[in-house]
């Protein structure tokens, strides 16, 4: 007897597979694998959070009615602008979900982030991947070539997760000029907080000229809330609407909308932090760069050394330190580094400066 068949599409996925969860009993790893901040929640978010755990036999807000306004506000939108979701990537999926289907095609840069083809696929829509520049920067130029009748939504990822380079305002404008108003274009800014590169485009100031365009934005990086799973969109009221829709019903739970509101409450203390990892992002490249690797300018709080054919090694290197580094690699191509504490950066920094093959 076999169980039942799901839809196709479903089977031809690959199975999830545990990751490696680190020798027990050996030293703790510095984990700089997955973009997070390293700092711990601050106290009056950890107090706010605390407090709610109290009402937590009750249903949240299923609309997030509070977060929602207190986040439209801060951008200077109007509440049915936003919608919140539990974390960014769900928002995405809901978007997906909204607008595509079998026999549509939604596009993206390759390599960007990896939520983007499986997001896709989940809908049973088709990924069409443009690769990167040589710079490891969208080509713009080819995405726009691209777009068929077919296309639905194009996802650009600025800074790009894992390459780091940002589209600038010049080059997205151009861009827009050239995708039909019925294609929905997404702008994923989940590490807009990081960038200090004057040239970079500006999602909020976008959406005020065009009505094919959703940011995406999240509490999971700069905000340090990544375990509580809080993202949002912004956008055009009647896309807005569609997407929430499909959000799933109670999906923000409770601790994460307080914590959010808590997180906007206190946010110049948190931006602080955030300008404590540009300044280890900027010592970070040089250093990698004065030690050979090719790294390009990133925005983000990550590094991408575009380490090849050595990437195994690299993460040989990495696992062998004192405290085991844990890094992202994606094989052939690169490493992805997350910006640590500076102690943790120097670790890294240590392990990498002995390789001899750097180009
Ligand atoms: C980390 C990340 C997100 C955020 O995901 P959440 O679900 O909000 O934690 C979104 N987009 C990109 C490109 C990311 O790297």
């Amino acid at each position: 007897m076999s169980s039942p068949a799901p839809r196709p599409v479903i089977a031809s996925m690959p199975r999830y597979v545990p990751g490696a969860r680190g020798e027990v009993g050996g030293p703790e790893p510095i984990k700089l694998s997955s973009n997070e901040m390293p700092f711990g929640p601050l106290e009056s978010v950890r107090e706010v959070i605390a407090g709610a755990s109290a009402g937590v036999n009750r249903y949240p807000d299923m609309f997030s009615v509070d977060l929602t306004e207190r986040i439209a506000v801060r951008l200077g939108l109007e509440p049915a602008q936003v919608v919140v979701g539990g974390g960014s990537v769900a928002v995405l999926g809901h978007i997906l979900q909204a607008y595509c289907g079998i026999g549509d095609e939604v596009m993206f840069a390759w390599r960007s982030f990896e939520a983007y083809p499986i997001l896709t696929q989940l809908t049973g829509a088709s990924p069409i991947m443009i690769p990167l520049t040589g710079e490891a920067e969208h080509d713009l130029l080819s995405m726009a070539a691209a777009i068929s009748d077919r296309t639905k939504v194009v996802m650009v990822c600025s800074p790009n997760n894992p390459t780091g380079p940002v589209i600038s305002a010049e080059a997205f404008e151009e861009f827009m000029q050239q995708v039909p108003s019925t294609v929905l274009v997404v702008l994923d800014e989940a590490y807009g907080e990081f960038v200090r590169a004057p040239y970079v485009v500006n999602g909020l100031d976008a959406l005020t000229r065009y009505p094919n365009l959703v940011l995406l934005r999240t509490f999971s990086k700069a905000y340090g809330l990544a375990g509580l799973r809080v993202g949002y969109a912004a956008g055009p009221e009647d896309v807005i609407a569609h997407v929430r829709t499909c959000v799933t019903p109670f999906s923000v739970n409770s601790l994460a909308q307080t914590a959010a509101i808590a997180s906007l409450d206190a946010e110049q203390e948190l931006l602080e932090r955030v300008e404590q990892v540009v300044a280890e992002r900027i010592r970070v490249h040089e250093a990698l760069t004065a030690q050979g690797w090719t790294v390009p300018a990133s925005e983000g709080n990550f590094v991408w050394i575009a380490a090849r054919e050595n990437t195994d090694a690299v993460v040989e290197a990495a696992t062998a330190a004192e405290r085991p580094l844990l890094v992202r690699p994606f094989a052939g191509e690169g490493v992805r580094i997350t910006i640590g504490t500076p102690e943790e950066n120097d670790a890294m920094l240590a392990a990498l400066d002995g390789l001899h093959f750097r180009a």
